[in-house]
């Protein structure tokens, strides 16, 4: 092997050490947004104190998984004890931003897809305290996923995935009403059938703003894996939790985490899942 390919793995590995200590601070980051979107608290001021003896939380005792680690799980001046979610959003969010850097490289989609990471992380974890999908995401996340698109017409090399079979800004167009559609139309037939709430609002602009990031035929992906993955856990936790499933009865269910995930798979294996199925059907593939 010459220098130059030594060089280059270097260069490699430099690049996933960073691209991992970057992902875990963002994920630190997420953990303040996650306690204080849903409070309506400011994410950027104050600085972090210990909800229990609100004592201002020092750097060193805030350095990503390492300090929850280091402080056995407990606030340095109480005891008081710290959530593992902490270390596991800040570890979710550093290994997504390393299979993002994986698969995209050094092209715009690894910029645009860590930051929808980031987002799906975000929402998972507010859906799955405050039963609530923060307009914060989908709002903005709506026109950046037609804007993207338009951004993959335009430059092909941007390595941005938007599935289907017609230009990436109308795949994109029909992806961001059909995946709106649905869920709306779903949620209303719930609601009529069963006199209840089938799915939150948010739910519905969460698979918008999906099918505007990958196109039409990413929604029907994201909706497969979804009802997959939320059957599963569900039955299982309907069978752990026998005495006390009726404990959010008034409440609709937390379809955002399927949701999210659905949409992190179609991120990282969407193109590969779609030409896969395409020669299946024996079509050829759309670029
Ligand atoms: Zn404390």
């Amino acid at each position: 092997m010459n220098t130059e390919g030594l060089d280059i793995q270097a260069l490699d590995t430099l690049l996933y050490v960073c691209t991992f200590l970057i992902g875990s601070m963002v994920g630190s980051f997420l953990n303040v947004c996650v306690y204080r979107i849903p409070a309506g608290l400011s994410i950027v001021k104050p600085r972090s104190r210990c909800p229990k003896c609100e004592q201002m939380i020092a750097w060193y005792d805030n350095i990503p998984m390492v300090s929850w680690l280091l402080l056995g799980a407990k606030c340095r001046n109480c005891k008081a004890p710290i959530s593992w979610q902490y270390p596991l959003v800040e570890a979710i969010t550093a290994f997504l931003f390393l299979a993002v850097y994986w698969q995209y490289r050094l092209t715009l989609a690894t910029p645009v897809y860590m930051a929808l990471a980031a987002a799906l992380v975000l929402v998972t974890f507010v859906d799955l305290t405050d039963w609530t999908i923060p307009n914060e995401v989908t709002f903005p996340g709506m026109p950046l996923g037609i804007a993207f698109s338009l951004v993959a017409m335009f430059y092909p090399d941007s390595g941005l995935v938007v599935l289907g079979s017609f230009e990436p800004v109308f795949n994109a167009l029909i992806g961001l009403f059909v995946g709106g559609g649905i869920l709306y139309a779903l949620d209303k037939v719930t609601l009529i059938l069963l006199k209840k709430r089938g799915m939150g609002f948010g739910d519905v602009k969460l698979l918008a703003m999906l099918g505007a990031f990958f196109g039409y035929p990413g929604v029907v992906l994201i909706i497969m894996i979804a009802s997959l993955i939320g059957s599963v856990i569900g039955i299982a936790f309907i069978v752990a939790n026998r005495s006390k499933s009726e404990e959010h009865g008034g409440h609709y269910l937390p379809f955002g985490p399927y949701l999210a995930f659905g949409g992190l798979i179609v991120m990282l294996f969407g193109q590969g899942i779609y030409d896969w199925y395409m020669a299946y059907l024996g079509l050829t593939p759309a670029l």
